[in-house]
């Protein structure tokens, strides 16, 4: 089971992996966009640690809730939006629970991603965030049906998550900035399928023992 901490304290290693690796999704955003992925990031994940103190002791879908509108608010660009969705659909689908099972995490993450998906219209393969958070996925519920433990799944949404951030690498962008490239756009690593593997790599991090 994920505890409320547990969940407290992946917030708050994300908030750190996104300040520590700023300069990087700079500058993978400086290749394919305007370059300001970095800074989007960190400014709403900064306010996003200062609000955690606030709901440290409300339940995990109350916690997910106050991480999207603070991500909304705060956050300009396309992923502010984007990333706000996620932790608000998120915290729908984990309202009024005090811990998480593997099902409720594939539940709350499924969610989180469609709300992606409805907001930002991107398919799989457009090179964005999705092609990270999509594999990560599948690889959560891939592990649950063959009755692997939440550690080992969580490691194998890690590995899915990394090899499709890899995987954008030689994609064409499809949707946001980087679209206006065209071809142009491929040969780059996608940044918000960088900040969206820390996401998933974070998670693992702190819940796989
Ligand atoms: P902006 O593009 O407005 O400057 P950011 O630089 O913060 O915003 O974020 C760019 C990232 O957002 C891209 O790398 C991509 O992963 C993601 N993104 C952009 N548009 C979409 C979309 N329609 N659906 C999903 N993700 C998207
Ligand atoms: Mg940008």
């Amino acid at each position: 089971m994920i505890s409320r901490e547990d969940v407290l304290a992946w917030i708050r290693k994300y908030v750190s992996a996104i300040a520590e690796h700023k300069d990087l999704l700079t500058q993978l955003d400086s290749d394919i966009g305007d370059g300001d992925h970095g800074s989007n990031m960190d400014r709403g994940f900064q306010v996003v640690q200062t609000k955690l103190q606030e709901v440290a002791d409300k339940d995990i879908g109350a916690i997910f809730k106050t991480v999207g509108m603070t991500l909304v608010s705060t956050v300009g660009g396309a992923s502010g939006p984007l990333y706000g969705t996620l932790f608000l659909q998120m915290g729908s689908a984990a309202k009024g629970k005090l811990e998480l099972s593997l099902e409720d995490w594939i539940a709350a993450l499924q969610a989180g991603v469609d709300g992606v998906i409805m907001r930002g219209k991107a398919s799989p393969g457009d090179k964005t965030m999705l092609d990270t958070l999509l594999p990560a996925l599948q690889a959560l519920k891939d592990a649950a049906a063959k009755g692997a433990g939440t550690g080992q799944a969580l490691l194998d949404s890690a590995a899915a998550a990394e090899q499709g951030m890899l995987a954008t690498i030689p994609l064409v962008a499809r949707k946001g900035r980087a679209s206006y490239l065209g071809e142009r756009s491929a040969g780059h690593q996608d940044p918000g399928a960088t900040s969206s593997r820390m996401f998933i790599q974070t998670a693992a991090d702190t819940w796989a023992r």
